[in-house]
């Protein structure tokens, strides 16, 4: 094969990790790299990969096999494919990867992203490595910058950036030993890199970090801002008509974060705000460091700023020691908040966390059984809260063509899926809001119509 060098990244896991994907790409584009979506025709393929779901050190292991078969072929056609591993596993499992598969020659951990040109020439030179570090310097000032046709290409959509790692260490989780300790980006950089993002026509941006409301970055004068005070700044660059944050600690909801939803306007009415369990006893073996009241506060306080707010969460069920009183209290906590949707799993122990070892485990059969109550109520209420939209009108990013000639595909304010059909659907671009009447509902997406001309 001849021309530019191809790349092939896969990303598992969550926002974080499209964006890292992004910036990867938008690093070896200086090196000469093209992005494809062929895995078989690329000379250098890149998992980027996430631990935080069940066995996700293992399914890496299975994806290995199956690349590891296309770089065997490359190599009978005289060809040769670079095979690295990114991401929380790499950063968890560091040599053992490749030990256990030695067709990889790049192990790469979160934090060294902007050395993949170095690294690539190195393995070029001297064979696979691993580079597991948490180096001094900020590598989000030595990755590239996308080019605009790289950003135009991703969609009027886009993720960035401000915050990095965890302090909280939450017993079951990873997170603060792969992504390693908070660090907040610098306000200035956060703003040149959504300023470049809307003059590309990026129309709505979601700041993302692991804890992205433990923002503490600094400011213009040296003193450290809140997200708040960040989401007020951000929301005055001009094109950008909508903002998002994700994913928050209910412990970090302070007050300038609160106003915010007040005072802007463009700030979206939905919020991801994870709870785990409705238990106190159980929050606190979690080591969450706030309780049911805590988390039912700040849903009124939010409700009484904002009284459209749509609640997303995140609950673990069967954490170890959880009683089925617990677990009513979780079913309790859910009815009385009211969720638009949210996400259930069952605990699985992470090995190196403290809840990996803690005595009492939970059976299979009872974690399997309570999260199945669980998602039956989450969908009902998922349900009742897309049914209250029917008939109503509210306004809709479009974001792509739909499956079908004359349908475009948006988000509302609630981050559902919108899709819209009809006669004056022909004067709407990609990029546009529009008011939308709501007038069919499917499980996953609402239909509509167009209620008014678009806006630009
Ligand atoms: S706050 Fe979130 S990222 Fe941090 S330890 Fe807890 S679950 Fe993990």
């Amino acid at each position: 094969m001849s021309g530019a060098p191809k790349v092939h990244i896969r990303s598992f896991g969550c926002q974080m990790n499209v964006y890292d994907s992004h910036r990867m790409a938008d690093t070896l584009a200086g090196e000469g790299y093209t992005e494809t979506a062929t895995p078989g025709e690329a000379d250098l393929i890149i998992l980027n990969t996430c631990h935080i779901r069940e066995k996700a050190a293992e399914k890496v292991f299975s994806e290995l096999g199956r690349v590891r078969r296309l770089k065997e072929e490359a190599a009978r056609a005289g060809r040769s494919v670079t095979l690295a591993v990114a991401g929380c596993v790499a950063q968890a499992e560091g040599a053992e990867i490749i030990r256990r598969a030695p067709a990889v020659d790049l192990v790469v951990g979160p934090q060294s992203y902007q050395r993949l040109p170095t690294l690539l020439r190195r393995v070029a030179r001297e064979g696979a490595l691993v580079d597991t570090e948490f180096p001094v310097e900020d590598k989000f000032d030595q990755l590239t910058a996308p080019s605009p046709q790289a950003t135009r290409a991703r969609g009027v959509a886009a993720f960035v950036t401000v915050q990095e790692g965890c302090d909280k260490f939450c017993t079951f989780c990873v997170v603060p030993y792969t992504r390693g300790a908070e660090l907040s980006r610098p306000v200035a950089k956060i703003v040149a890199e959504v300023e470049r993002l809307a003059d590309a026509g990026v129309r709505e941006v979601t700041l993302i970090g692991q804890n992205v409301n433990a923002y503490h970055g600094e400011g213009p004068t040296g003193e450290a801002w809140t997200l708040g005070r960040l989401l007020q700044r951000v929301a005055e660059i001009p094109g950008i008509a909508r903002l998002r944050y994700t994913t928050s600690h209910p412990g970090d909801m302070e007050d300038s974060l609160i106003a915010a939803h007040r005072e802007l306007p463009g700030l979206m009415p939905q919020l991801h705000l994870p709870v785990q369990s409705g238990s106190d006893r159980v929050l606190a073996a979690m080591n969450r460091r706030h309780t049911r009241t805590d988390y039912l506060r700040i849903i009124e306080r939010l409700r009484h700023v904002r009284p459209d707010m749509a609640f997303s969460s995140d609950f673990i069920v069967g954490f170890p020691t959880e009683t089925e009183a617990d677990f009513a209290a979780t079913l309790s906590l859910v009815e009385e908040v009211g969720f638009a949707s949210a996400f259930s799993f069952k605990y699985s122990p992470r090995p190196g966390t403290p809840a990996a070892d803690m005595e009492e485990q939970v059976s299979d059969a009872v974690r399997h059984e309570r999260l199945l109550r669980l998602q039956r109520a989450i969908d009902r209420q998922q349900a009742v809260f897309n049914a209250r939209c029917l008939g109503r009108s509210f306004e809709v990013l479009f974001e792509r063509a739909g499956r079908y000639p004359g349908q475009l595909v948006g988000r509302s304010p609630y981050l559902q899926t919108v899709q819209v059909e009809g006669e004056r659907v022909p004067d709407v671009a990609i990029g546009d809001i529009a008011r939308v009447t709501v007038t069919q509902l499917s499980p996953n997406s609402l239909f509509g119509t167009l209620a008014d001309a678009p806006s630009a």
